[in-house]
């Protein structure tokens, strides 16, 4: 069965572009509940090992450096088939094939600073969650008090 939790990360570039709030938006707009949520700068070490699985690619040392540069918007979020819907809300890795409407269709400056990162398994929404909140710093609907 399909996890209904993904992980997001608004990058440096959507975060200095003034975009977070738009980008937030469209998260609610879609569907999905943020859980946890946090704004944190990543240093050079934590980039790294967040995207340790792309480090013998070209790009990586790049990718580490604008990573690290800036704040970033970490959050968990929640929605049916939530890793699937998110990747097509945040559209294709280089916004030059994104389709209309998705945010990095919206918010992307190039195929390095394209405006957000979104799980791409239920495994890695779940390693990538916990890489940033701990357990206790999630709230599921369940864990939410609503208010009259
Ligand atoms: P994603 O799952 O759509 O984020 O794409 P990937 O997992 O393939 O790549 C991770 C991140 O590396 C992307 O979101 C981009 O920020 C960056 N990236 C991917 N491909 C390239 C590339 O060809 N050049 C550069 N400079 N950055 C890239």
């Amino acid at each position: 069965m399909a996890n209904n939790k993904t992980f997001t990360m608004i990058k440096p570039c959507a975060v200095k572009n003034g975009h977070i709030g738009a980008i937030l938006a469209k998260i609610n707009e879609a569907g999905f509940r943020i859980v946890a949520m946090r704004m944190t700068r990543l240093s050079v070490s934590q980039a790294e090992a967040f995207y340790g699985v792309h480090k013998e690619r070209p790009f990586f040392n790049d990718l580490v450096e604008f990573m690290s540069s800036a704040p970033v918007v970490a959050a968990i979020l929640e929605k049916d088939n939530a890793v699937e819907d998110y990747r097509k809300l945040i559209g294709a890795t280089n916004p030059e094939n994104a389709e209309e409407g998705t945010i990095r269709k919206a918010f992307a400056v190039s195929i390095q600073e394209n405006a957000v990162h979104g799980s791409d398994s239920d495994d890695n929404a779940a390693l990538e969650g916990g890489f940033f909140f701990a357990s206790s710093e999630s709230y599921t609907a369940d864990g939410i008090e609503v208010l009259d």
